[in-house]
């Protein structure tokens, strides 16, 4: 229940924003936390900040068209949506998936605004993408799709006005065509305007690995203060993507041993552990569904269409998209003795899944926080290019580290002194919007 000056101003945000049922719950989730803040500081009510925040500072959507390999033409519709630069330029990644709209961006926007203050760094929040499907394109579709793209997008942005990544669907090589067509468009190298380069080009070590090992890195904070470790514990992570692949290599680095993970076909579920040299051939290299992993591996099942969160784990790592773990998700992992969920993806569980995990006394690392590690290490790709140097592995990944530890610690305080100990989502959304409240009022009324 949200009290009634935060339910006047959440009706405000329903009615300005119809028909964008993820940033509806995103808003919800946090406007659920904040109420104490705001009877602590009452200048964020004089100030309007909650509203100010809900309201994206510039919102662009544009045209991008496009001729297939039979020179047929497409036209999608692409977006970024620049949601607040209280704390930096804006900065989050690029979707292309065909279910991308306003409101999936937004959505992700506004998540991004208070996961980039938890890092610390100085990064106001953004988002985009399109809803172009790469799926069965050719590689010279994809780059001339980048390209056209980029060719719109390239005026709004720059590393002191908005920085892009990847998200789903794009990747170091999508990354690549866009700041290739940047470079060429603008004639500077201007390394700094996007994150998740290639390393010869820009890009920074650790900064593919980085979301996945971030995540658990967080899982690994938050069963420390229970004495717990990952070392010999059976794990489920879903998704087969960049996040996936590289949570999953973190946690069988550090003794735990991933039976199952997922696309958008089914599940395969591996007894004797996910064999990373395999998944990555099939997904990283043919790009081809986990149906030729299940074919190489023979004690493995694959489920086509099936649930992988019926598979029995005590570490459940959500890495594929939002709202992929519902309710009954949730007491089906509570009924199975999970320990633990630290969220990969953007908003994948349900509101009422986690409330079913935090009564089940699941551990529970919300997005905003546990999936931070991307785009800190973005943060520190910049920081790269900036100083034109380039770090070691060793060295980014124990920065990447100290960060989690640093987030897992916000949250964790916050929560606690707020009354609610060992609620990170509290934690997570009160330690991120008072960092950007902060700035906002500090700024003036821009
Ligand atoms: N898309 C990633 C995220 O959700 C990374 C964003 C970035 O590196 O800018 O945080």
């Amino acid at each position: 229940m949200l009290d009634e000056k935060l339910d006047d101003i959440y009706s405000e945000v329903l009615r300005r924003n119809p028909a964008e049922p993820e940033f509806h719950q995103a808003v919800r989730e946090v406007l659920g936390s904040v109420g104490p803040v705001l009877s602590k500081s009452p200048n964020y009510a004089s100030q309007k900040i909650i509203q100010r925040i809900c309201e994206p500072e510039r919102q662009i959507i544009f045209r991008v068209p496009w001729q297939d390999d039979h020179g047929d033409v497409h036209i999608n519709r692409g977006y970024r949506v620049e949601f607040n630069s209280a704390l930096g330029p804006y900065k989050g990644g690029l979707r292309f998936h065909p279910s991308v709209s306003l409101g999936t961006v937004k959505f992700l926007g506004f998540e991004q605004i208070f996961k980039n203050a938890l890092t610390g760094m100085p990064i106001g929040g953004g988002k985009g993408g399109a809803d172009f499907d790469p799926k069965g394109r050719s590689e010279d579709e994809i780059m001339r799709f980048c390209q056209s793209f980029m060719t719109e997008l390239y005026r709004h942005l720059g590393e002191y006005t908005d920085v892009p990544a990847g998200d789903i669907g794009v990747g170091t090589r999508e990354i690549g065509w866009m700041f290739g067509q940047y470079k060429r468009i603008t004639n500077r190298y201007e390394s700094g305007t996007l994150t998740g380069k290639g390393l010869a080009w820009g890009g920074a070590l650790v900064r593919p690995e980085a979301t996945g090992y971030g995540a658990v890195f967080f899982l690994q904070e938050m069963m420390k203060v229970q004495g717990r470790s990952v070392d010999g514990r059976t794990c489920v992570v879903s998704g087969a993507g960049n996040v996936a692949i590289n949570a999953i290599a973190k946690l069988e680095q550090l003794g735990g041993t991933v039976v199952a993970c997922s696309d958008s076909q089914g599940y395969v579920y591996d007894p004797d552990g996910i064999h990373l040299p395999t998944l990555r051939e099939v997904k990283e290299v043919e790009r081809k569904t986990l149906e030729a992993y299940a074919e190489r591996r023979p004690n493995s099942q694959h489920h086509v269409r099936g649930n992988i969160w019926e598979v029995p784990c005590e570490i459940a790592l959500p890495c594929a998209t939002q709202n992929e773990l519902n309710a009954s998700d949730a007491a089906r992992l509570v009924a199975n003795g999970c320990l633990a969920v630290a969220e990969g993806a953007n908003m994948p569980t349900t509101p009422d899944g986690i409330e079913i995990l935090r009564q089940g006394g699941v551990l529970f690392g919300p997005g905003k926080a546990a999936n931070a590690g991307g785009v800190a290490t973005s943060a520190l790709e910049m920081q790269q290019n900036a100083a034109r140097d380039s770090w070691s592995f060793s060295k980014t990944e124990a920065k990447l580290a100290e960060i989690m530890s640093s987030i897992h610690e916000q949250c964790a305080a916050t929560a606690e002194a707020y009354g609610r100990p060992g609620d990170y989502v509290l934690g997570a959304n009160i330690a991120g919007f008072v960092k950007v409240a902060e700035a906002m009022c500090a700024l003036g009324l821009i």
